[in-house]
């Protein structure tokens, strides 16, 4: 690889040239399943015609204008996430960190405004929010953090899916608590049923914001458009990215009641966030994700994995096989980074997180018979690793 590029990433020995679908092909032509979509990123799947011809469209018309106009594609976004999230008003970015650098801003001022002098956003272990510096200060990782000092004041850190130890950090500064429904990066880390509800009344009870990280989780990915759709409960904050453009860079803060208002002309902003381009693609990818009922197929398709994989957690080398949707986790015993080569070699794209995780995130127009290879490749590797 160029020794042009900064070494921020250590890459794999593979370049992909087109995609299709579920499917990939490399400098060889040799065709690779994919089940990590671009880390969660292309849920609809690589190069779809649909997708393809808005952005061209788009690009033959206009692409970008600025913020300090009108811009149609945008106020069309803005209105279908409201109506399909519960939430009122949209801020659009280019990535997920800025989504999540707006919410935190958002907190603190919501915090200001209130008369807060020195607010604390409630965060967890675990956590993975984004690389910018407010957004790394949050993220509940150590090894993201080192070397950065001094990180940004005013996190506090609690164990993920310990609701007493939220209860024990809550005090008139806390201006918000801000989590993933599902912990990604993380591991998979799926909380106890009810934690999302519990979460959403000490909001209400300590007048703070409950700001939810969907980043990975949202766009359909778990089976429902959001992650906080699985219990019976509305955010005040809603950060997206990752999949709301499949592919093209686009993020989007969501919030609602007295979230709104917070952030007011002058207060936060994008030179590129929300342009044409970016939100003619995400509304095409709603439209698609909508039309396709794709939350549904994610479903189908998370519980087809899960019973494929069921076997595994029989084995003794492996700890756990979890999931919700397409968000999938096969925890072994020990670290197994060597797993993501073995599979790149036998023509597959799989992740491994938090050590000793394969995390599986396949794009959601993945068919069934897609899938049964994915099941026998993995299931394959798992079982030589650990004999
Ligand atoms: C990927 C991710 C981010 C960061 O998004 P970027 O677009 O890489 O900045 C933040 N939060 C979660 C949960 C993520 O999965």
């Amino acid at each position: 690889m160029s020794d042009a590029i900064m070494a921020t990433y250590s890459r794999l020995p593979v370049t992909f040239t087109k995609g299709a679908d579920a499917r990939l092909w490399d400098t060889e032509d040799r065709e690779y399943v994919d089940a990590l979509s671009g880390i969660a990123v292309c849920s609809l799947g690589h190069a779809h015609p649909e997708i393809a011809k808005a952005i061209s469209d788009q690009a033959h018309t206009l692409i970008h204008t600025s913020n300090l106009y009108g811009i149609e594609p945008q106020e069309k976004l803005a209105s279908k996430l409201a109506q399909l999230s519960g939430m009122e008003q949209v801020f659009f970015s280019n990535s997920g960190t800025e989504a999540n650098e707006a919410a935190i801003k958002l907190a603190r001022r919501y915090g200001s405004g209130k008369g807060v002098s020195l607010p604390k956003i409630i965060v967890v272990e675990g956590s993975f929010h984004g690389r910018t510096m407010a957004a790394l200060s949050a993220t509940g990782n150590k090894k993201i953090q080192e070397g950065f000092a001094p990180l940004l004041e005013g996190f506090v850190h609690v164990p993920y899916n310990d609701l007493s130890a939220i209860e024990v950090a809550m005090d008139d500064q806390v201006v918000a608590i801000m989590v993933e429904p599902i912990q990604g990066e993380g591991g998979i880390n799926i909380p106890d049923e009810g934690y999302l509800k519990s979460i959403r009344q000490l909001c209400n009870k300590h007048g703070c914001l409950m700001i939810l990280d969907e980043i990975q989780a949202g766009m359909c990915r778990t089976g429902t458009w959001f992650g906080y759709q699985h219990e019976d409960v509305t955010p005040d904050v809603v950060t997206l990215a990752k999949a709301l453009g499949n592919g093209v860079p686009i993020g989007a803060m969501l919030a609602r009641g007295e979230a709104v208002g917070v952030l007011v002309a002058g207060t936060h902003g994008s030179t590129f966030g929300g342009n044409f381009l970016a939100c003619r693609t995400a509304l095409t990818v709603v439209e698609v994700m909508e039309r396709d009922a794709m939350a549904a197929r994610a479903k189908e398709l998370g519980e087809y994995f899960l019973k494929g994989f069921a076997s595994l957690a029989e084995l003794s080398g492996v700890k756990d096989v979890r999931g919700k949707g397409l968000m999938l986790g096969i925890e072994l015993e020990k670290d197994c980074p060597e797993l993501v080569l073995q599979a790149l070699e036998a023509g597959l794209l799989i992740n491994v997180t938090a050590g000793s995780v394969i995390r599986l995130l396949p794009p959601i127009v993945m068919t069934n018979e897609q899938a049964d290879s994915v099941i026998e490749t993995v299931s394959r590797l798992v079982k030589e690793f650990i004999a």
